[in-house]
């Protein structure tokens, strides 16, 4: 899911380290000189889509922009808060990918003149998740693209999007947030300011795992339960239940024992070497099952793993 839940622009001193990606915005403004692609690149959790969706707002603004700020008011700016502008397209992976019908929606919508604003813009969230269907329609898109187009594309795995696609892309590097700047901007999301605090800290600057973790209380919890689970049975049985769930849920789960490993260590109770063996062995997981080896396989090292190494730890 894309971590654009709302429409407001950030404020930029929530987004220290980021200037570079500012100034990009910025000049581009003030200079009306905007290219068709953009490629929005940093770690997963970085504000990417938050950046880039700051941007949008600045090309689609109907006052005058050069500031690189929007200006909130115009029929634009309260279009796009209300996700409701007619030349912003938001593509999103529906499942685990961007199929081919939305490259095909952007391309009927791209040759159609912009309606509101002066720029059509088309944000494709974690582009890496493209099909390669959808990729390649995409790629016909940016190879002639119309002048009035621009394209945002983000992504945490630049290495999994087609060097055709990125070559066409002016790069802007996102960095990750800070644990204040987190804090921060969970609180004027709605969060209670001490538990945006400790979810700042232990998300460690992920933007999307900070409002996973905040969007389902009790996590901690359950991160403890299942690795209770995990270590009362036999690693087989346990990964041969595991295996049978989708990709989303195979990841939530190993994200719940990260959770679970993280509050453990931070606690500064119990064999701190061995819970630090234990969150590699989740992270070394995790990697594989988001490359697509074969899950049974990977939950049944973890959980041999987890077992050896935690067997006679008890719970802090
Ligand atoms: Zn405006």
């Amino acid at each position: 899911m894309a971590d654009v839940p709302s429409a407001r622009s950030v404020p930029e001193e929530l987004l220290p380290g980021n200037e570079v990606a500012l100034r990009l915005i910025t000049r581009a403004a003030s200079s009306g000189r905007i290219s068709n692609a953009y490629l929005f690149k940093g770690p997963k959790g970085s504000p990417k889509d938050l950046i880039a969706r700051r941007f949008a707002s600045v090309l689609l603004c109907e006052s005058d922009s050069e500031s690189g700020r929007a200006c909130g008011v115009c029929r634009s700016c309260r279009l796009l808060a209300a996700g409701e502008h007619p030349d912003f397209y938001l593509a999103e992976k529906e499942g685990a990918s961007i199929k081919i019908r939305k490259s095909h929606e952007m391309l009927r919508e791209a040759l159609l003149r912009p309606y509101q604003s002066s720029r059509k813009v088309f944000l494709i969230s974690d582009a890496d998740d493209m099909t390669i269907e959808a990729s390649n329609a995409l790629l016909k898109i940016l190879e002639e693209p119309p002048p009035y187009v621009t394209f945002l594309l983000t992504t945490s795995n630049p290495g999994a999007i087609p060097d055709t696609i990125l070559s066409r892309c002016q790069v802007v590097p996102v960095r990750a947030l800070s644990p204040a700047a987190l804090r921060q901007l969970l609180s004027d999301e709605g969060a209670d300011p001490q538990r945006a605090g400790e979810i700042a800290e232990l998300s460690g600057g992920n933007l999307e795992r900070a409002r996973k973790m905040l969007r389902g209380e009790g996590k901690f919890q359950r991160g403890a339960e299942r690795l209770e689970e995990i270590l009362s049975s036999s690693p087989v049985e346990a990964a041969q239940k595991c295996s049978k769930m989708d990709l989303s849920q195979r990841l939530d789960f190993v994200d719940d024992l990260e959770i679970e490993l993280v509050r453990r260590l931070r606690s500064s109770e119990g064999p701190a070497a061995s819970y630090l063996e234990a969150l590699k062995a989740v992270l070394k997981a995790r990697e594989r099952l988001s490359k697509n080896v074969n899950a049974f396989l990977v939950f049944a090292v973890l959980f041999v793993d987890l077992s050896r190494v935690l067997k006679h730890t008890t719970v802090t």
